[in-house]
């Protein structure tokens, strides 16, 4: 699985242009982090690459092909999709985890559907909240219910966006460690957007550093240099190694 960002533009109807020429490479089992400060447009590139914003200009190959020549369904095989703001619907948990196979499934709900959501909701801790609606949810218990749903979808690109905003310190880290194996051991490859930078250092491959609508920098951990998180961020940080992992400490 490869996916190839290619020259993507955008702006929203009349509105200045937001993304100006993205370009982007991710390979199979990469977990790619898009950081950058508020307004700099992440959640409008996740939104372009699953087409759910239709690019100016542009588009976005999954193993060569072009995924905005794609029917909706046929994408929704392809690509998971976290937002940051869900639609909160009187449905059930389990209801909701169980809709991310709606992709796959062709007649009926197959036992095999049934057992991939049953088998998500333990996973991720969800077992006492089964038939709890999603609108009674804490944004936390929330958050990993829509993860849960995007997983069952088994997707080959996982888009997620802010994936953590809601969690507390352990779940934050619980949920990643799950998001990293599951990328480590599928045929998978996960795009975030994340504001805790350490959190973002400590669990991707790959960095895209957006700025004003551009790639300001991208690569691996030696992107993230203090100058190029001032340059973006506008606040002098120290970057330090302690036990072996980078972490950025504001001045
Ligand atoms: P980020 O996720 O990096 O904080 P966004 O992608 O949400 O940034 O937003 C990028 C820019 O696009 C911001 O200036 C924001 O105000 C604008 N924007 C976002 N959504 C819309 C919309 N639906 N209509 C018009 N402008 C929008
Ligand atoms: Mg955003």
């Amino acid at each position: 699985m490869t996916l190839k960002i290619r020259d993507i533009e955008f702006s929203y109807k009349k509105g200045a242009c937001i993304l100006k020429g993205l370009n982007m490479d991710v390979g199979m089992h990469e977990v790619l982090s898009i950081l950058g400060p508020n307004g700099a447009g992440k959640s409008t590139l996740l939104k372009c690459i699953n087409g759910l914003l239709k690019t100016k200009k542009g588009t976005v190959f999954v193993d060569g092909e072009d995924t905005h020549q794609l029917k909706r369904a046929e994408v929704a095989k392809l690509m998971g999709y976290v937002p940051q703001r869900a639609d909160v619907s009187q449905i059930t948990v389990f209801d909701s985890v169980l809709l991310g196979r709606k992709p796959h499934i062709t007649w009926d709900v197959s036992k095999r559907d049934l057992q991939i959501t049953k088998d998500a909701i333990s996973r991720f801790g969800l077992d006492g909240l089964s038939l709890k609606y999603i609108n009674e949810l804490s944004g936390g218990e929330l958050q990993k219910v829509q993860i849960a749903r995007a997983l069952v979808q088994e997707p080959k690109v996982l888009l997620l966006d802010e994936p953590t905003s809601s969690l507390d310190l352990c779940n934050q880290h619980r949920i990643m460690t799950m998001l990293v194996d599951v990328v480590k051991h599928g045929d998978l490859t996960a795009i975030m957007t994340m504001h805790d930078l350490n959190l973002a250092i400590r669990y991707s491959d790959k960095f895209i550093l957006l700025k004003d609508g551009k790639i300001f920098a991208a690569g691996d951990h030696s992107v993230i240099t203090p100058k190029n998180i001032e340059t973006v961020y506008g606040l002098p940080v120290d970057v330090e190694k302690y036990r072996n992992r980078l972490v950025i400490v504001p001045l």
